[in-house]
């Protein structure tokens, strides 16, 4: 697995200033992306008062959740404990799971973080912007926060933007938690959320086993379908890792493709080919600004996680999973939208 450059990402590429000494390293060596980043950039922002989602009581509430985040990143990191706790590692694995469902998850996983998993360098961020990403702590429990399906299926309106952030303040507090517990033990512990991860939290959440990932690039939850935020806490702490989840997305989603037509963007592959499952970011976050959210019809379309449960889809027949398919457009046509766009 290629390890993924922050600085690569949408939102990095965004906090760039013209003229500034990273944006003309970064579009030195990337000089195809000039132009369409200067296009994006020039575009209403997320939650603008000129865009068509704005609304004048949930645009607050949404930047209420980020600005907490803001603070609440410098908490991320701490100091460990001079005294170490000797603690036996299936039982100290177990006490962290079963504290994180305790704390709000509805799934817990752990998996061994070899450097793949990193990014290679950091991107969000001025005061770290570019320095190589520290790969030194060796296991990550990785977690899943609930959305509420009814507040998504408003998407692209502000309430499901207000569920997204309220999700990450969710994932960051309980992240916050289990770091600061496992540093009194007297071990390493970094919490990784919203705008402070130091990896893309689907791969790790499918090493962990929580899910797999699905034809719209997002991770299909063993608990609750696409409707998760995910958290890591990374540690030095030696852990008891899970196995990956066996669910059979891949096929579901080949004979699924819901979430293909409902993509404002048409940038969810059409393909049976799931090698070319990629979306891409420039046509996704352009569709973002014009809406002023942060879209999320992809999560609404798809039925997994609201219509059935994604334990129960491995042992379908494909003819099971086209009758399904077949049933839910009957009922609900493109997608289960529900169109209140206030406080759901
Ligand atoms: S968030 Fe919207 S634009 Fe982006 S892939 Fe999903 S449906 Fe398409
Ligand atoms: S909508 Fe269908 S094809 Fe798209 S991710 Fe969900 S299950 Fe897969």
């Amino acid at each position: 697995m290629k390890r993924v450059d922050e600085r690569d990402i949408m939102f990095a590429r965004m906090g760039l200033q013209p003229g500034g000494v990273e944006y003309l390293d970064y579009y030195k060596r990337h000089p195809k992306r000039e132009a369409i980043d200067g296009e994006l950039r020039d575009m209403p922002h997320l939650c603008a008062q000129n865009t068509p989602t704005y609304d004048p009581m949930l645009v607050p509430a949404v930047e209420a959740n980020f600005e907490l985040l803001a603070h609440l990143r410098q908490f991320c990191n701490g100091e460990v404990n001079a005294i170490k706790t000797q603690v036996d590692t299936q039982e100290i694995s177990s006490l962290i799971k079963n504290m994180t469902a305790h704390y709000g998850a509805v799934d817990v996983g752990i998996a061994r973080t070899d450097e793949e998993f990193y990014y290679s360098h950091r991107g969000r961020h001025t005061q770290n912007y570019g320095d190589a990403v520290d790969t030194s702590s060796k296991y990550a429990i990785v977690f899943a926060v609930e959305m509420s399906v009814d507040a998504v299926n408003t998407a692209p309106a502000m309430s499901a933007c207000l569920e997204t952030s309220k999700a990450y303040v969710d994932a960051a507090v309980i992240g916050l938690q289990i770091a600061q517990f496992i540093r009194g033990l007297g071990y390493d512990a970094r919490c990784h959320m919203d705008g402070n991860y130091l990896m893309p939290a689907i791969p790790i959440a499918v090493e962990a086993g929580l899910g797999e990932r699905g034809r719209n690039s997002l991770l299909i939850s063993r608990a609750n379908g696409c409707f998760v935020r995910l958290g890591i806490v990374t540690t030095e702490l030696a852990l008891q890792t899970d196995a990956k989840a066996n669910l059979n997305i891949e096929r579901f989603c080949r004979l699924c493709a819901l979430c293909v037509k409902t993509c404002p963007a048409r940038t969810i592959s059409e393909s049976g080919d799931s090698a070319t499952w990629r979306i891409e970011q420039e046509k996704c976050y352009k569709t973002w600004r014009s809406l002023g959210t942060d879209c999320g019809i992809c999560i609404s379309a798809c039925p997994i996680g609201q219509e059935i449960d994604a334990e129960n889809i491995k042992d379908m027949t494909e003819e099971q999973i086209i009758a399904f398919v077949d049933g839910y457009k009957a009922k609900f046509g493109s997608r289960k939208r529900n169109r209140n766009k206030g406080f759901v």
